[in-house]
């Protein structure tokens, strides 16, 4: 039996996630989840979103698997999703994005896997508020040591990245590569412009990489890598980034393989893993039944294989596979049309999934 923190997140979080725990139910995988509720609801029923007794349940059972949560643009609180990959060191962001026949894509046989870092960057949120001591502090003393100026009127976001964050996260995209029998590792920065920060990122990527000759490594500017992520996706196969490009190159990919409803995710440390979709909350479709529960599902089969469930993961995700390249049973966002009145429920693909793993 394992026992899993489950979290439904808000927004559309709790209809998703409500209809991947019966799927994974399915898969005859025991499981005892211990529920723990987190974000916008209970941020104002426990005055935090992410209450410590989330926290603890997942330093208990190590594995969690989450819902989206909503975060505030521009105030309010921080975000739950990257204070919990902080909080548990959560280092190592997994995104694998692969199409599946039947979902609507530019290209066929997409196989990307995304490595974010997930715990620097401009995401570290040492962050100052245009007028505050801090941001005062900063601007006088960039002032002082550099001699150039920062507007006053300046808020202030830091972007730290060190050579401890870039090498074990390099180091988890090749040892992936070489275990997965993947063929190459492309790094992704803009080294020509942030010379100390994304410099810094290339140069330990390069040291990294002398360490698995058996594995191509090569680098890319972000801005090229996007266009050539549009025009010529064959050419790339894991890509390792910083946390900020890893967000975008994300939902970038996500789009290569059918939309925000494929794309899954794993945040993964050294003593615990998180998993979730890539995509949010989707607010705007909370409680209608109607999005994708594919990204989360496919995140619960990364957690099977990760929980060395294998047979099950392949079973659950050839059930996906075959549910999605009929064609029938899929959201909305799987149809030919956004608005075609076949288009499945959440619940009733996750049923249509579970129907197809018990009857082949
Ligand atoms: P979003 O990912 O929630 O949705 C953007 C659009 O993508 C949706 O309007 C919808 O058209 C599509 N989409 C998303 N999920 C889908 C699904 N399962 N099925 C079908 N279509 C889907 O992005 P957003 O609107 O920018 O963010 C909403 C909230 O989610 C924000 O508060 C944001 O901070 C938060 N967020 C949370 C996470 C997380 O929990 N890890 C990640 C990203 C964003």
């Amino acid at each position: 039996m394992y026992r899993i923190t489950l979290i439904p997140g808000d927004g559309t979080g709790p209809e998703i996630t409500e209809a991947v725990r019966r799927v994974l139910e399915a898969t005859g995988v025991p499981f005892d989840w211990d529920v723990q509720h987190a974000g916008e609801d209970v941020y104002r029923e426990e005055g935090s979103p992410l209450p410590d007794r989330v926290l603890e349940s997942i330093r208990k059972n190590k594995v969690a698997i989450k819902g989206p949560i909503t975060t505030p643009v521009g105030k309010g609180f921080r975000s739950v999703n990257v204070t919990l990959r902080q909080v548990l060191d959560l280092f190592s962001c997994v995104r694998p994005c692969k199409s599946y026949k039947g979902a609507k894509t530019i290209y066929d046989n997409i196989d990307l896997v995304i490595f974010r870092e997930n715990t620097e960057d401009l995401y570290a949120g040492i962050e100052y508020q245009k007028g505050s001591e801090g941001a005062k502090a900063i601007i006088d003393l960039v002032e002082k040591i550099s001699e150039r100026t920062i507007r006053q009127d300046s808020g202030i976001s830091i972007k730290p990245i060190s050579v401890f964050g870039t090498e074990r996260i390099v180091r988890e995209a090749f040892e992936y590569a070489r275990k997965n029998k993947r063929k190459k590792v492309t790094s992704v920065h803009k080294a020509n412009i942030m010379k100390y920060s994304d410099g810094l990122f290339l140069e330990v990527s390069r040291e990294v990489a002398k360490e698995y000759p058996d594995i191509e490594f090569e680098d890319r500017i972000i801005d090229n890598m996007c266009m050539q992520l549009v025009q010529k996706p064959a050419l790339y196969d894991v890509l390792v980034m910083a946390n900020l490009y890893g967000d975008i190159v994300s939902d970038l990919c996500a789009g290569l393989v059918g939309g925000l409803g494929m794309a899954p995710g794993a945040n993964i440390g050294k003593e615990y893993a998180v998993f979730e979709a890539t995509h949010g909350s989707a607010p705007k479709y909370k409680g209608l039944n109607k999005v994708n529960p594919l990204a989360m599902l496919l995140s619960g089969v990364m957690m099977l294989r990760y929980l060395g469930e294998t047979a099950a993961a392949e079973k659950l995700d050839d059930a996906i596979a075959s549910v999605v390249r009929e064609g029938k049973d899929v959201t909305y966002d799987l149809k030919p049309t956004p608005d075609d009145p076949s288009a499945a429920t959440t619940s009733g693909m996750a049923d249509a999934i579970i129907a197809k793993m018990t009857t082949e």
